[in-house]
């Protein structure tokens, strides 16, 4: 029978528009059934979680799951009261993006991204927890893990440092000999028994150290005192020594020691990295600040053209929130990616570490999957 070009094309449309999924009906926006859930999880802390600025023994992080054409993702939002979040305002953004999310095309996610921006604004964590559910569906749609849509390295990740938070010096070494498997371990300070946890935590190891003062100082001049002895202590890096607002002060700073100075609370998008420059030697990326995927891009393209360094951080977060940052690492000088190590009922398996190193998986979008209970 001979067919014409014409009824030929229409047929292949017509098995194109049936078909299950497919490029062709995925390019025209198909959406199949849709399903989401928020929910909240109390993450328990293996220590008390004690920072420059608060103390606590769990974090209450906000997980969304997503759900279209039988395929799955998650997200996780991890609020934080530094930028006046918690999981109830949290989920309430995101409950207020959701006619966006069930209406919106998931392949098409830059448009839609900017929508529930609109949406939601200065929601950063909401936004961040969103994003990363609709690229792992997006991953797991198209059966590829994120890295590689990124075009991205696995073999580059980084090492992650694992985190000491302040403790009194006995409890400071115990955790020390816990991270014993971190070639790099992150010190948490800004309190007055700075000198004491720092003695103590060289007391247990000669590894390399980077601090985080958390904007725990406040006077110029005593940071460079305290920045001064710990370059004689062998610290590699000083993370936010200031508080955010003294840009002009961390300038001086920068003057006048010798090792870098990382800015963590003093950016959360690319918008704030020019003023930052002439002040800063780097930046530390979340997700939870920038909003996502697509800002920690954009910042880590503003922070290259500027010359800075850059690490890429997380708050206290399950694997999910962890996984995703794991993600765009090969693209980072430091990693401190070590939120789902320091609680003991993370939800989800998702990156490794060996031997300090992120390991990330083959399997699609983030690569993480519930963990079953025990
Ligand atoms: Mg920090």
């Amino acid at each position: 029978m001979r067919i014409s070009r014409r009824q030929l094309l229409g047929t292949a449309v017509v098995s194109a528009a049936v078909g299950p999924g497919g490029w062709a009906a995925e390019e025209r926006g198909a959406k199949g059934p849709t399903r989401m859930d928020v929910s909240t999880r109390r993450l328990l802390l293996r220590h008390t979680w004690t920072i420059s600025r608060n103390s606590s023994d769990f974090k209450d992080n906000v997980f969304v799951r997503v759900e279209r054409d039988g395929v799955v993702g998650w997200g996780e939002a991890a609020p934080n009261v530094r930028y006046g979040q918690s999981a109830e305002q949290t989920t309430a953004a995101v409950e207020k993006a959701r006619p966006l999310i069930e209406a919106g095309d998931w392949l098409h996610h830059v448009d839609l991204r900017e929508q529930w921006e609109r949406a939601i604004p200065d929601q950063s964590c909401a936004c961040a927890a969103l994003d990363i559910a609709i690229l792992d569906w997006v991953g797991r749609k198209l059966n590829v893990p994120l890295y590689r849509l990124f075009g991205l390295d696995a073999s580059k990740t980084p090492v992650t440092t694992f985190s000491i938070g302040i403790d009194t010096p006995e409890v400071v070494r115990q955790k020390v000999r816990e991270a014993k498997d971190f070639p790099v371990l992150k010190i948490k300070v800004g309190t007055e028994n700075d000198a004491q946890i720092v003695a103590a935590v060289r007391e247990a190891t000669d590894r390399p150290l980077r601090v985080d003062a958390n904007e725990g100082w406040h006077d110029k001049e005593q940071a460079l005192e305290k920045i001064r002895w710990l370059q004689r202590m062998g610290v590699e890096l000083i993370e936010q020594p200031l508080p955010a607002a003294m840009i002009e002060e961390t300038a001086w700073l920068r003057e006048r020691v010798d090792i870098p100075i990382i800015a963590d609370e003093a950016v959360k998008r690319a918008a704030d990295i020019p003023k930052l420059a002439g002040a800063y030697d780097g930046i530390n990326i979340k997700l939870m600040k920038a909003g996502g995927f697509q800002e920690a891009m954009r910042m880590i393209h503003v922070a290259r053209a500027l010359g800075l360094k850059i690490m890429l951080g997380c708050m206290i977060e399950s694997s999910v929130a962890v996984s995703a940052a794991a993600q765009i690492s090969p693209l980072v000088d430091y990693a401190d990616l070590d939120g789902n190590l320091l609680i003991s009922n993370d939800p989800f398996v998702g990156v490794s570490v060996k031997e300090g190193k992120l390991v990330l998986s083959d399997q699609p979008g983030l690569g993480v999957s519930e963990r079953p209970a025990s």
